[in-house]
């Protein structure tokens, strides 16, 4: 396509992008797609699914009159065809073909060639672009891939601009349909409260253009809002202290810089001067460096575009919520935020979250993992969903479906509180046996540990029936704080863990960070981040970092000798000897400090986290070297079947019941066993019914979930026979795809009496 054409597309999306309400995005549409495409005719029709009919929302060119009021019928007309099709359909002469439908109010007889093609947003068609012309003549092909490259670009801002007008009362979209979102499912469990937008961060691309006649105001807040901003970064290198990363260092000199740069407050000056209001002011000139920073040569450089994006949008965020106060609405709580972090979850009494919703993330990012462990249904990847004026509202999330529901109508609202009060029932129901053992019927004993790392005193307060911690994940603590925890304060957090579970094994992995996981307080960007500088990787790389934690455990199991350290996210052989002679290190160390004391340290063992596929295929050289493996069934499953956990957009493909990841569990069981190196699996897998069986079947003995799990799978290994567990893993084996595994596994569960409470979801 030609250049010009191809600006003259990006115009278009962007104007449609920045109307304010989907009418007006509508006809904007279409009166820009006319006049680029110099044709007669340009129409929009939307789908209602509801009432299973393309209905005329914009026109130019047809009589105006009959948007609102024409209709087809998915399977009438063109347009019609065009949507059962999902291709683009380009005929001379529409009137005599045989899909053709005459409407007399819309005045189209006149109009000779069609053109039409599908707008089609997560493989669902939303509606139909069409153009028209007098002259009886077939578009030409380039014209067909014009039409065809602007409704695929035009799809997500439509499906944005939708969700915007349903959610804005007086937006003039005739809907009388429940106001429903979908997402990914992030956590199981219904209810119902009313949102709190977290901290809304405002990209800079999503400032519209507005113009404003008084430049000495607009410049007054854009003092106010730089000063902030620069007080905010000074008061982030103070609490740092003397703990910084070279790395971070540099960054944060680098946005002080930036932030303290004359030309840059003069540039935006000057917009502002020009008559751009302030937030525009520095949407302009952001963007300029952005783009500068992004085209350079060299690589460090170019990836600084990410930070001045970040520098203006902290100066924006000042500008839009003067203070970024979030006002409570009082009663159950439903967080909303882009991104939600642990950080956020800790601001909020556990009491009072009741739900959550993260617009980014997918069904096993830590997000979602963070609300299963908190026990609260989540839904996650819901790109198009406006958080301006959100805050209070009432919502209802069911975490099953992976469904939002907005203001709902008495009705709907009745059923979820009737859902809600069954699943309370359940879990009481489960409850009951939480204490009794995981021996099967036919005596297999399994041991039930507990993945935890939020607070110790909720989960361990929940965590009936836990027999050990087989996952604390050390990251969560260090997420919380504003700087790197010291060894003391690490020391005292880990401890709580040891005496609550004295007497039982407590497994500690070393932090965990990259991936979806940032510290605020050492920002990591990387294109790849699930690829990149994470877990031991990281740590191997700070030797500081990891050196200061293992002796902070090591100290807090002095006295309770219940510690196991285990390594995240290795590869290679090399980075295990690396950890093992760090962790030797720090033991000598810590026995050095007590020489002189009663105390004594018992040497913790020291295990390594299958996550990458590689280390399945190097258990025999691990033998020798560690005391224990721990499958982290979650990445393990991103890694095997490239597939990012945090990206809903693939979320259908990522699925820990695909055959090749149940393949390779097999296989690392098999082959611990066979090397004698015990093995657990702390992935969510082994917190499914129907995977915690086919684990078990496996031979995996140690199984660690989340609290809310806990209960729920004792219940069913308690009453379902080895033997049994074993005949559908047989069976599963054979399969070809997740979803005949889980049909397997669902009817299994279904002949042991388990079915519907258990089933395995999707
Ligand atoms: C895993 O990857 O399965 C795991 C337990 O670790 P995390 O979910 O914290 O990455
Ligand atoms: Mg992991």
């Amino acid at each position: 396509m030609a250049v010009e054409m191809l600006n003259t597309l990006r115009r278009i999306v962007q104007q449609v992008n920045q109307a304010a309400e989907l009418p007006d995005a509508l006809q904007l549409l279409v009166a820009e797609t006319k006049k680029a495409m110099v044709t007669d005719c340009c129409s929009v029709y939307l789908a209602n699914y509801d009432l299973q009919c393309f209905e005329l929302m914009a026109t130019d060119g047809l009589d105006a009159s009959a948007v609102g009021h024409v209709s087809l019928n998915f399977s009438e007309g063109l347009v019609g065809l065009v949507g059962q099709r999902e291709e683009p359909i380009n005929v001379a002469d529409a009137q005599s073909h045989p899909r053709f439908k005459y409407f007399p109010d819309v005045k189209e007889e006149l109009l000779s060639a069609f053109l039409g093609t599908p707008i089609i947003h997560q493989r669902k068609v939303m509606g139909v672009l069409v153009v028209q012309q007098r002259e009886s003549r077939q578009f030409s092909a380039n014209e067909e891939a014009f039409l065809v490259t602007l409704a695929a670009q035009l799809a997500n801002v439509l499906a944005h601009a939708q969700v915007r007008g349903m959610l804005v009362p007086g937006s003039g979209i005739a809907t009388t349909a429940v106001r429903s979102l979908r997402g990914v499912p992030g956590a199981p469990g219904v209810v119902v409260g009313r949102a709190l937008v977290s901290a809304p961060s405002i990209e800079l691309d999503a400032v519209q253009s507005l113009r404003s006649d008084d430049a000495a105001h607009e410049q007054l807040r854009f003092g106010v809002a730089l000063t902030a901003t620069r007080g905010d970064l000074e008061g982030l290198h103070e609490r740092m202290g003397g703990e910084l990363a070279t790395e971070f260092r540099a960054i944060l000199d680098m946005y002080g810089q930036l932030a303290n740069d004359p030309a840059i407050a003069r540039a935006v000056v000057e917009e502002i001067t020009a008559g751009w209001s302030a937030e525009t002011g520095v949407k302009r000139v952001f963007s300029r460096y952005v783009g500068q920073f992004e085209a350079m040569q060299d690589p460090y450089l170019r990836e600084r575009a990410a930070d001045v994006r970040d520098l203006g949008q902290r100066i924006l965020a000042h500008l839009v919520e003067p203070g970024s106060t979030v006002s409570d609405p009082g009663g159950p709580i439903i967080l909303v935020a882009r991104e939600v972090t642990a950080a956020m979850l800790a601001e909020y009494p556990r009491e009072r979250l009741a739900g959550l919703v993260s617009l980014r993330g997918s069904n096993n990012s830590h997000a979602a993992i963070l609300a299963r462990a908190l026990g609260i249904p989540a839904v996650l990847g819901i790109q198009e969903f406006p958080l301006s004026g959100l805050s209070g509202t009432e919502l209802i999330i069911d975490g099953y479906a992976g469904e939002i529901f907005v203001d709902p109508p008495e009705a709907i609202r009745a059923e979820y509180q009737r859902l809600v009060v069954e699943e309370t029932e359940l879990r009481n129901y489960f409850l009951v046996e939480a204490d009794l053992p995981a021996v099967t019927p036919d005596g297999h004993a399994v041991a039930i540990h507990l993945n935890a790392g939020l607070s110790a005193d909720t989960e361990v307060g929940q965590a009936q029936g836990a027999e050990g911690v087989g996952l604390y994940r050390t990251e969560i603590p260090f997420m919380m704080q504003d700087r790197f925890p010291s060894e003391q304060t690490q020391a005292d957090i880990y401890q709580q863990v040891m005496a609550s579970f004295a007497g039982k094994p407590v497994t500690m992995r070393t932090l965990d960070v990259g991936g979806d996981k940032a510290l605020p307080y050492f920002p990591v960007r990387e294109d790849n981040p699930f690829l990149g500088w994470r877990g031991l990787r990281l740590t191997l790389d700070h030797p500081e970092i990891f050196l200061v934690q293992v002796r902070a455990m090591l100290r807090a199991s002095i006295g309770y000798d219940n510690l196991r350290i285990m390594f995240p996210m290795v590869t290679s052989i090399a980075e295990v000897d690396e950890a093992m002679r760090l962790s030797r290190q720090a033991i000598n160390e810590v026995r050095e400090e007590l020489r002189h004391s009663e105390r004594s340290l018992t040497k913790p063992k020291l295990g390594v986290m299958v996550e990458v596929p590689a280390l399945i295929y190097q258990i025999p050289q691990l033998a020798g070297r560690i005391d224990f493996l721990s499958v982290g069934s979650n990445d393990l499953t991103q890694y095997l079947l490239a597939v990012d956990r945090n990206n809903a957009r693939v979320a259908s493909l990522y699925d820990a019941f695909h055959p090749a990841v149940l393949a390779a569990l097999q296989q690392i069981s098999s082959d611990a066993q066979r090397f004698s190196l015990p093995v657990s699996i702390c992935g969510e897998l082994a917190g499914e019914p129907g995977g915690a069986l086919l684990l078990m079947a496996m031979g995996y003995r140690q199984l660690s979930m989340n609290s809310h799990n806990i209960a729920r799978i004792k219940w069913v290994i308690r009453r379902t026979p080895l033997t049994k567990a074993q005949e559908m893993l047989r069976e599963v084996m054979t399969l070809e795809s997740p979803q005949q595994v889980r049909a397997v596994v669902n009817a299994h569960l279904e002949a042991l009496g388990l079915g519907g409470m258990l089933r395995a979801g999707r």
